[in-house]
């Protein structure tokens, strides 16, 4: 470092300052326009000014830091700062509207540095790549219900508790590992897809594959499907379990040829997949089904540091009565070690007792390991991110931010996508796809929705399709999307007042349609933050057909009871088969009894029709909207 400042006061201060940052970054990263290490080499000269044409700063920047980063003097800085009317002193802080002006100025680009959040648990710090060791492969266990998920977990577990840990008394802490040929692997031990989800919904990935339990003797089901679907959105490789192969009914060949027709082809007919036929009740085929986790695990070279202080997330959360808030912890990097004082989610507390699945106490946990902990000062969530800090009072700084509003915060934003602000996000290059689900009434319109959709392009930003298909928009899309922050978009169908509630609450976003350009229309408008304010339906309630009748003047008369909200004279009307819109249209009559009514509140029955329109059923849906103009951001 140069010359006629090197020595001085200001200079070497400012240098600490820089090395400061530049040590504390989380990742290197060469793409970004950076140019303070540069700026390190090459020094300061007062006469020949150096041509900057870019430079990367941050919040909070003062006026010294700026002029070290433009390579001018902080007097330069002042003076112009003055002319344009503003007062600074070098240690002044700038906002950065005055960086831009400053840079602008000098002709350069400024780029603000995004500063990871003091508060965060996240595992900041680059590990040295001679640290990396191969760690466990998490695995969950997936696939429709009674196909055999919970024995395979307790099979799993009986045949191959470590010897000498334990008594094969197993404890259910929600997570456990087991040894094959001196190799472990951790699994996660809630089966079914609610605990991924919920973990995914709340942003934690913590599943390196996906094992899929397949019932020889059933074959390829709705949650079958479900689960290849949560995998492929997460971007988990798959592996088949053909369960019930003791079976006579057993047919493999059967479960290999519908899981291909849904996308997962046996590494058999040239894909990618393991098929692996076993008995999750005799214990057939087990052992080869943990081969194969370790085969498909060595291809993704898993690695952590186990020097490191642990981070990870948590896998379930209770209070016991005796024991205070317990926690599974999944330790993803470093070591955790008893003692450890350590934020979890809202939480903060000390490792007081640490116990694996077999209830063997633990005084350190590597990379992978579950471990049930006490010494926390309040039950945490499961899917919440937990990490270490050297000294209880740094936990206890962290814990103070975090409990006020980082955590609900955190969780806010990892569970929605809003439809309303997806341009500002995609300016911000805070997304880069936006996972869409496509549900409709036929597979044909989902295809050609999808195919239209996929299309779209903004900005570099596209959709990304995760599940289309025909039928009703259901609870399981609804999680799958609050899962992987999809939207959804509903062609000719609807969602019933139990899914509505639900999105409502995941703060999912349905759009319901019936014209594919509408659709197409509306979703690049959105992209690009062009959404006029537009008049959008607005359901105010649904009513069950009990019985129709006909009459000859009036026309088919359904005798309905209101289920949710109110109907409404004249409001629109949808009638609804099996989740599938039959006939949009009109209300034309609504009576209770003899009289002709305003409106029918629910828990009420009442007799309707539609104008110009007769085919009511028995069981069908009426849904009743109005228009209302809504202000789009
Ligand atoms: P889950 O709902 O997927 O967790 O399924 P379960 O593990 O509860 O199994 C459902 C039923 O299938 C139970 O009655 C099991 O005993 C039975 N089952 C599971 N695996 C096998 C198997 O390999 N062979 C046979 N014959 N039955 C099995």
């Amino acid at each position: 470092m140069v010359e006629p400042y090197k020595n001085s006061l200001l200079m070497t201060k400012e240098r600490g300052v820089l090395m400061a940052r530049s040590n504390n970054r989380r990742k290197p990263n060469h793409n970004r326009k950076d140019n303070r290490n540069r700026n390190n080499n090459t020094g300061y000269r007062p006469k020949q000014v150096e041509k900057v044409s870019e430079i990367t700063y941050w919040d909070g920047i003062s006026v010294n830091e700026l002029a070290e980063l433009v390579k001018r003097s902080s007097a330069d800085i002042i003076k112009l700062l003055f002319l344009l009317g503003k007062m600074v002193t070098i240690n002044s802080t700038l906002d950065d509207e005055t960086v831009s002006l400053v840079c602008m100025e000098y002709g350069i680009e400024a780029t603000k540095e995004q500063v990871k959040d003091k508060a965060s648990l996240e595992d900041e710090e680059e590990s040295d790549p001679t640290n990396l060791v191969e760690r466990p492969p998490i695995v969950t266990i997936m696939g429709h219900v009674d196909h055999g998920k919970t024995t395979l977990l307790d099979s799993i577990r009986k045949t191959n508790v470590v010897a000498g840990e334990a008594g094969g008394i197993t404890q259910h802490i929600g997570a456990y590992q087991v040894n094959i040929k001196g190799r472990k692997i951790t699994f996660l031990d809630t089966p079914g897809h609610e605990a991924f989800t919920a973990m995914r919904a709340r942003g934690a990935s913590v599943t390196d594959i996906v094992v899929i339990v397949v019932a020889a003797d059933d074959g390829v089901m709705p949650q079958t499907k479900e689960a290849i679907d949560h995998a492929k959105a997460a971007g988990v490789p798959i592996i088949v379990a053909i369960n019930k192969m003791d079976k006579p009914e057993a047919n493999p060949d059967r479960v290999m040829s519908e899981m291909s027709d849904n996308g997962v082809m046996p590494e058999e007919w040239g894909g990618e997949t393991i098929f692996v036929p076993i008995s999750a009740r005799n214990g057939m085929g087990i052992e080869d089904l943990l081969e194969a986790i370790l085969l498909v695990a060595d291809m993704k070279e898993l690695k952590a540091d186990p020097t490191k202080v642990a981070t990870g997330t948590v896998i379930e959360a209770k209070l016991d009565k005796g024991r205070g808030p317990v926690a599974t912890l999944l330790v993803q990097n470093g070591t955790l070690h008893h003692g450890d004082s350590l934020v979890v989610g809202a939480t903060m507390g000390r490792v007081r007792k640490m116990t694996d699945a077999y209830n063997a106490e633990l005084k350190a946990a590597l990379p992978a390991t579950p471990v049930e902990i006490i010494g926390l000062n309040a039950v945490p969530v499961a899917g919440d991110l937990f990490k270490v800090f050297p000294s209880e009072k740094q936990a206890r700084d962290v814990w103070e931010i975090r409990k006020n509003e980082k955590i609900e915060q955190e969780r806010r934003e990892n569970s929605t996508m809003n439809f309303d602000d997806l341009a500002s996000r995609i300016e911000s290059g805070e997304i880069k796809e936006i996972p869409l689900i496509i549900k409709a009434d036929v597979q044909g319109s989902a295809e050609a929705v999808r195919n239209a959709l996929e299309k779209i392009e903004v900005d570099g930003v596209r959709v990304n399709v995760i599940r289309s298909t025909a039928g009703a928009i259901s609870e399981s899309d609804v999680s799958l999307a609050n899962a992987s922050n999809a939207i959804i978009y509903g062609f000719n169908v609807r969602p019933n007042a139990t899914v509505r509630k639900k999105a409502e609450e995941e703060k999912v976003s349905i759009r319901l349609h019936n014209i594919i350009y509408k659709a197409v229309e509306e979703m690049e408008q959105a992209m690009k933050g062009m959404l006029e304010p537009v008049f959008e339906e607005v359901i105010i309630g649904q009513a069950d057909v009990r019985q129709t009748y006909k009459a000859s003047k009036i026309g088919t008369i359904a005798g309905c009871f209101v289920t949710d909200g109110k109907i409404q004279r004249d409001c629109g009307v949808r009638l609804i088969r099996d989740g599938i819109v039959v006939y949009t249209g009109k209300l034309g009559s609504l009576r209770r009894f003899k009289d002709d009514v305003r409106e029918v509140n629910n828990g009420y029955e009442c007799g309707l029709t539609i104008e110009n329109f007769n085919d009511i059923k028995d069981g069908d849906l009426v849904e009743c909207f109005v228009e209302q103009q809504v202000e789009v951001a």
